[in-house]
């Protein structure tokens, strides 16, 4: 955490933020988690409020202690814990690289989604780094076996081979218009 000069609204903040915790929990030590055990959403992260403006707790800590972040940028959770608020567990980094972590941290615990599996769901494939295909699924990434993403496409279109041909010609017209589109800006 840098020590710079806080905002009226961060100062706000702070307090709110170690108001909440401490109904919960005492707060013996800045390494320790925060956790945020008063309104958790599904997912189990908490829900603040920063400047008058519900949000995630975890991201109205960081706004509150550290300041934006940066463009772009998804706070990961150090500790792999949703409910944390403590900002020095909270890193800003790229998507890809949160869940990439994610995937890591969980391997090496063993538990939670992230859990590595040797075989995909459906016990034909190694789930093998090079396997793995990550999909957003509404703000939480599935881990999924890339071979059965791969044949499942596969096998829609040997179903329904009517609307795969339309959107084949659906995209073949789309790069038409993307290629005539280059060449006039040319
Ligand atoms: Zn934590
Ligand atoms: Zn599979």
């Amino acid at each position: 955490m840098q020590s710079t000069e806080f905002t009226q609204q961060q100062l706000i903040g702070q307090a709110y933020v170690l108001e909440r915790i401490s109904r919960v929990q005492r707060v013996a030590g800045f390494d320790e988690c925060w956790e945020w055990n008063l309104k958790l959403n599904r997912d189990g992260y908490g829900h603040g409020r920063f400047a008058g403006k519900g949000m995630s707790a975890y991201r109205a800590s960081y706004l509150s202690f550290v300041g934006p972040v940066p463009r772009g940028l998804h706070l990961d959770h150090l500790c792999n814990n949703r409910a944390c608020v403590n900002p020095a567990h909270l890193d800003p980094v790229t998507r890809v690289v949160n869940s990439k972590r994610a995937v890591e941290r969980d391997r090496l615990n063993g538990t939670g989604h992230w859990a590595q599996r040797e075989m995909c769901s459906k016990g034909l494939h190694a789930m093998t780094d090079d396997n793995v295909y990550l999909r957003d699924m509404g703000g939480r990434t599935k881990r999924l076996c890339a071979e059965c993403v791969l044949e499942g496409g596969r096998r829609w279109r040997r179903e329904h081979p009517e609307r795969a041909a339309e959107i084949n010609a659906a995209n073949y017209i789309k790069q038409k218009a993307r290629r005539a589109a280059l060449k006039q800006s040319n």
